[in-house]
């Protein structure tokens, strides 16, 4: 399948960052090989004096691995695009210096801030509306913000410059086919849909738990922390589809708004040493690889305690799911790598006399990436066939042929914002977590530890 963008140039600014190099061109190369970004001319610029062929070189790098992939169509396209882009070197910051270069492109453009989150918003202020052309789209990665208050602000100097469906807030985690798979499975069968409340479900877990520990990362990570990183941009999404009521289709407007109610009634209730924990990792090893002390990285500040494992318990106060807690929790260095929305449903009310053998309720898990779905059901053992059995039905959920930024610049290249986080919901994901950030920056909850390869300290067992 071809498909022609309405978007005639992406500028991608941060053309020597690691963003651009290891996820933003391998994902635009296999979308233009798989025929989805006709006619695109992709235009890098960064701060560095770089020639051409310093540009085309990581160009030519990065698109090497679709390139071998693709049919002789699609290599044509990405022959193309590496034939005609180009490199310039500018200060984003620099008054004038973005707006002339904008100036220059072909219209409509998608402008890419694959920029330290500081150096886009500078980058952005440094813009006056009339140097933005009808059109243009553009991209902001996260973090957004890095409270309620900045992201508020930073969405008001964006508002001044496009309108918000032209304004991509980014959340690679969320690819097009997890939000359609949880979606199908919620909307698309009836036996789920009137068990899908506090009537029938106990609790519901988002958990994104990584094998991999800091990998380098302190520069970002240390001022971070699993809390900043994970849950108040990515889980507090996962589980606000979980959670939204029917939409009436699956357009951006009718999702977004779906999504946006959610977490308008959601929050972390206090006190929160019960509602929250948070803990950092010691030395361990994980299959067989050394992971130092977190807190002895290069570049990381023990000093500011950032938390490498966080959980929270959310409420979503509204009809459907008040009382049930939902459990968001994400970390590094854990021994077991899990990614999954786990639904857990409450015991049946009387299990006729006689039956025996249950001992646990329910569960539908969601894994993400690949994603999968396993529901665990009781059937009648062999054998006897009084002792209840537990047996797990499985299915492997659709997956995508782009990769995760392949489906993020779709988007954005065929100006369709489903994907992105809206202005709204932006804020309202840091009105979630501010008062946890707090509270744990007034150290009111204790930073517990764990070593690196176990399952996280003792006594949380999720
Ligand atoms: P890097 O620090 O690797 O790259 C930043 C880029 O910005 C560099 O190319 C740098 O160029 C350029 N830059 C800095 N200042 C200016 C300026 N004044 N004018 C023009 N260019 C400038 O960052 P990342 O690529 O890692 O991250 C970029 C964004 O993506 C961040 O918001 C990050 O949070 C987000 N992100 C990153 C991920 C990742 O895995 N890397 C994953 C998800 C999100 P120069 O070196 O020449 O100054």
């Amino acid at each position: 399948m071809t498909s022609q963008t309405t978007v005639k140039t992406l500028l991608i600014l941060g053309a020597s960052g690691d963003l651009t190099g290891r996820l933003l061109l391998p994902g635009l190369a296999r979308l233009v090989a798989r025929g989805h970004a006709e006619g695109l001319t992709l235009v890098g610029a960064g701060s560095d004096p770089w020639t051409e062929d310093q540009w085309l070189e990581r160009v030519e790098a990065s698109f090497a691995a679709a390139d071998s992939e693709a049919e002789a169509d699609g290599r044509g396209e990405l022959k193309r695009i590496r034939e005609t882009t180009s490199y310039h070197q500018l200060d984003v910051t620099a008054e004038g210096q973005l707006a002339g270069l904008l100036g220059q492109l072909a219209g409509p453009v998608a402008v890419y801030f694959a920029l330290p989150p500081r150096i886009s918003q500078l980058a952005c202020e440094a813009l006056a509306p009339e140097q933005v052309p009808q059109g243009t789209r553009l991209v902001m990665e996260k973090p957004f913000g890095s409270d309620q208050e900045s992201a508020r602000h930073l969405n008001k100097v964006l508002a001044t410059l496009a309108p918000e469906d032209h304004i991509h807030r980014v959340d690679h985690f969320l690819g097009k086919a997890t939000v359609l798979n949880i979606l199908g499975l919620r909307f698309a069968n009836t036996f789920l849909e009137p068990v899908w409340n506090r009537e029938y479900i106990e609790k519901v877990e988002v958990i994104f738990d990584e094998d991999l520990a800091l990998e380098g990362r302190a520069r970002y990570y240390d001022g971070a922390g699993a809390l900043r990183d994970m849950i108040q941009s990515h889980l507090l999404q996962i589980m606000a589809l979980m959670a939204i009521e029917p939409p009436a289709s699956v357009d951006e407007r009718d999702l977004r708004d779906a999504v946006a109610t959610v977490l308008r009634a959601s929050s972390i209730k206090p006190p929160y040493t019960e509602s929250t924990r948070r803990a950092r990792y010691t030395a361990g090893s994980i299959s067989g690889r050394e992971i130092p002390n977190y807190a002895k990285e290069e570049g990381v500040d023990p000093s500011r305690n950032t938390e490498t494992l966080a959980e929270v318990q959310v409420d979503i106060d509204n009809w459907r799911w008040q009382g049930v807690p939902f459990i968001l929790r994400s970390g590094k260095a854990l021994g077991d790598k899990r990614k999954e929305a786990v639904v857990t449903f409450r015991p049946v009310p009387h299990l006729p006399r006689g039956f025996t053998g249950v001992d646990a309720p329910n569960q539908l898990r969601i894994g993400f990436g690949p994603d999968t779905l396993q529901f665990d059901v009781d059937v009648n053992g062999p054998g006897n066939v009084l002792d209840l059995d537990r047996v797990t039905l499985q299915a492997e959920l659709s997956a995508s042929e782009l990769l995760p930024y392949g489906e993020v610049l779709e988007g954005v290249l065929t100006g369709d914002p489903l994907l992105s986080v809206r202005a709204d919901t932006a804020e309202d994901c840091w009105r979630i977590v501010d008062p946890v950030l707090q509270a744990w920056a007034q150290g009111n909850v204790p930073l517990e530890e764990y070593r690196a390869g176990s399952s996280g300290p003792e006594g949380w067992t999720t």
